[in-house]
């Protein structure tokens, strides 16, 4: 008997799904013991129906589960969702009626005024606005978390607001093909090539940095004031987002005081010493040419954003360019923290 949390993962069989299988093996504080997947895969075992694209196989005891219907009755009350938005849309309010937490990827109920969205080294004082999805007749709760580059990006500007504020910015992101879920973007479309175009993606980059590093005033989030630009690319690496800032901040700071503060913020997953936090959450690189995504993209578990090239900007004040781990620290990880927080705060109790 251990007295691990049990848990379960919606999607599972996914690039997202197959990200938080594994890095629920062996977690100290939960157990995957249920994983779901579309009509394609239900009643089969895990191992025989993932198309696994992670080195190595899937874990041993994940490969014996049976793949169940994203429907209540799983054997678990927390359930993180790698379901695509159109199929969270209609799962994710049934199973929360029933009683489950859910610790969503899914775009779906990230902007929903009374579910918070979660990044827990930026905002997890913004936890309580779950009770408010009681008026929904729920008996449990969605916690979401960002998109994959409005992730990094408002890590990035957490310490730059805290300590100039931020006035606005424009980001140019450089994102990877497994952006795009599997098989994600065709070889052909893709290889000696850059498309300008990602579908619905600036709209999420332009206002979900504003909800996360807005405030919790009663029971409603007011967004924070700055404005943001931006231009979304995808390009031909396979994992890491890379996002080019440009940013004028209130008070005028240099790039030794910007660098100065992104590299000594902590949040509140390192204060609690969650288990999938990495220790220092913005790590700044001096180097020319860093970050790149095949170097920088695993730093930490790829639960860390790497910062570099942080200099003046002759139009705004500052400019930077930051990346982070798309399908870990950007998906599978950061709702694994958001579980971690919930955790660990006592909404599991
Ligand atoms: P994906 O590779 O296309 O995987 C989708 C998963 O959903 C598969 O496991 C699939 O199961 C399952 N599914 C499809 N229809 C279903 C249904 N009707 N009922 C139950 N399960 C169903 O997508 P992904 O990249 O992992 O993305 C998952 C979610 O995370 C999406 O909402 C996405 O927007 C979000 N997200 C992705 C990224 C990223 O970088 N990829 C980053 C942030 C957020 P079968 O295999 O059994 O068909």
């Amino acid at each position: 008997m251990n007295n691990k949390i049990p848990v379960a993962v919606l999607g599972a069989t996914g690039l997202v799904g197959q990200r938080l299988v594994r890095r629920l093996e062996n977690h100290p504080w939960f157990e995957l013991v249920a994983v779901t997947g579309s009509e394609r895969s239900v009643g089969r075992p895990y191992g025989e129906m993932v198309n696994w694209r992670l080195p190595g196989d899937p874990p041993t005891s994940a490969a014996a589960l049976t793949v169940q219907p994203s429907k209540p009755g799983l054997d678990a009350r927390l359930c993180f969702s790698a379901l695509p938005g159109k199929v969270a849309a209609e799962v994710e309010p049934t199973l929360a009626a029933a009683g489950h937490v859910l610790s969503s990827n899914a775009s779906t109920f990230r902007m929903a005024p009374d579910v918070p969205l979660i990044l827990p080294e930026v905002n997890a004082e913004h936890l309580p606005l779950v009770h408010k999805q009681a008026q929904r007749g729920w008996k449990g709760f969605v916690v979401t978390n960002a998109n994959c580059v409005a992730i990094p990006l408002a890590l990035s500007l957490k310490p730059l607001d805290d300590a100039f504020g931020v006035e606005q910015l424009f980001v140019v992101s450089m994102q990877a093909i497994s952006g795009a879920g599997y098989p994600g973007v065709a070889a052909l479309d893709i290889v000696d090539n850059v498309i300008p175009y990602i579908g619905g993606e600036e709209p999420k980059i332009e206002s979900e940095p504003r909800k996360m590093l807005g405030t919790l005033v009663d029971d409603t989030i007011v967004d924070a004031p700055f404005r943001v630009s931006a231009q979304a690319n995808r390009v031909a690496s396979r994992d890491g987002h890379m996002l080019c800032v440009s940013v004028k901040l209130r008070r005028r700071a240099t790039p030794e005081e910007a660098m100065a503060a992104m590299h000594e913020y902590r949040g509140r997953p390192q204060l609690l010493s969650l288990p999938s936090a990495a220790p220092q959450p913005l790590v700044v690189r001096m180097e020319a040419d860093r970050p790149q995504p095949s170097r920088d993209r695993d730093t930490a578990g790829g639960m860390a954003v790497t910062v570099g090239r942080v200099r003046e900007c002759p139009l705004f004040d500052l400019k930077y360019v930051a990346l982070g781990h798309n399908t870990e620290g950007g998906a599978a990880g950061a709702a694994l923290l958001n579980g971690e927080l919930l955790a660990a705060e006592g909404y599991l109790d």
